[in-house]
């Protein structure tokens, strides 16, 4: 495929379904080549039904490791240049603390955590020769709040977060500028799973934040958008909370 001078690529993992959807959608409407990783087949054939040409599809599970540089090396055989990297896959565990097996919380980890590493690295071996790249993770209210019975997702998260400051500080001399968004209860079925089967904590959710109601995927695309693009050219390392004020604790 050719590409032409001015058109960017970007990876979004996750982006199938829920807030990853919503990142697809404001990138194929800034004209922006999307390359989509996930693992469910038929949801990856919706979503390029969806978009069209401009959005690709790779079905690829993150948490085998030992297939990362494959995976990116063919994307970059296949589609030239990559210039963004979203990296919005991620999975949760709702348990009570003590009954949370090793097994479990590795599995979080290495989803949440290890395959970001990974498929970072590969990626910005890739951006380096242009000295030009942005990497938007996306973490979560729950790495800032002591959230009860989701021990390793918050570990993941908070894990996220010490990832992106670490590696701007690394690689934003080299062009690449590494940001994370971190976002309150936003409607997806990751979050319906946690809040429909607790109406108790859905309330005390809602009190508790300024806005008024929950996020929606688009509220976190947007931001993702700010991030990945040139009007974010001198920010990196930082997190930034989308979660309707729930983050001024009050
Ligand atoms: P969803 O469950 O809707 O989407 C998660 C996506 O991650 C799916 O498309 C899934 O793809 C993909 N995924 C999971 N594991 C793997 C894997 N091993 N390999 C490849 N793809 C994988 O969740 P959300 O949209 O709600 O969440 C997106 C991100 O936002 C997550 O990182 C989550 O932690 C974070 N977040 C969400 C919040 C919320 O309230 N919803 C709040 C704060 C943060 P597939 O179905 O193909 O497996």
């Amino acid at each position: 495929m050719t590409q032409s001078t001015e058109m960017k690529t970007a990876i979004v993992t996750g982006g199938a379904s829920g807030i990853g959807l919503a990142i697809v959608e404001k990138f194929v409407q800034e004209n922006i080549r999307t390359i989509v990783i996930g693992r469910d087949e038929q949801k990856l054939q919706a979503v390029r039904e969806q978009f069209g040409e401009l959005c690709l599809t790779i079905s690829h599970d993150l948490s085998d490791l030992a297939g990362i540089p494959a995976l990116v090396e063919r994307i970059t055989r296949e589609h030239g240049r990559i210039d963004i990297l979203v990296n919005n896959a991620g999975i949760n565990l709702k348990k009570n603390f003590e009954e949370v097996t090793d097994e479990e919380f590795q599995r979080i980890l290495l989803t949440n955590v290890t395959a970001v590493f990974a498929l970072s690295r590969e990626v910005v071996k890739t951006m380096l020769p242009h000295g030009n790249g942005a990497i938007v993770n996306i973490s979560s209210m729950a790495s800032q709040y002591g959230l009860p019975k989701v021990i390793a997702y918050t570990a993941s998260k908070s894990a996220i977060e010490g990832m992106t400051r670490a590696m701007a500080t690394e690689l934003s001399p080299q062009g690449i500028r590494v940001n994370c968004v971190a976002p309150g209860f936003i409607a997806t079925a990751m979050s319906a799973k946690a809040l429909d089967s607790d109406p108790e904590r859905k309330n005390k959710v809602m009190g508790r934040t300024p806005m008024g109601r929950l996020g929606i995927p688009a509220d976190v695309a947007d931001a993702v958008y700010f991030y990945a693009t040139e009007g974010a050219r001198y920010v990196t390392g930082t997190v930034l909370p989308v979660d309707g004020g729930n983050s001024i604790g009050f």
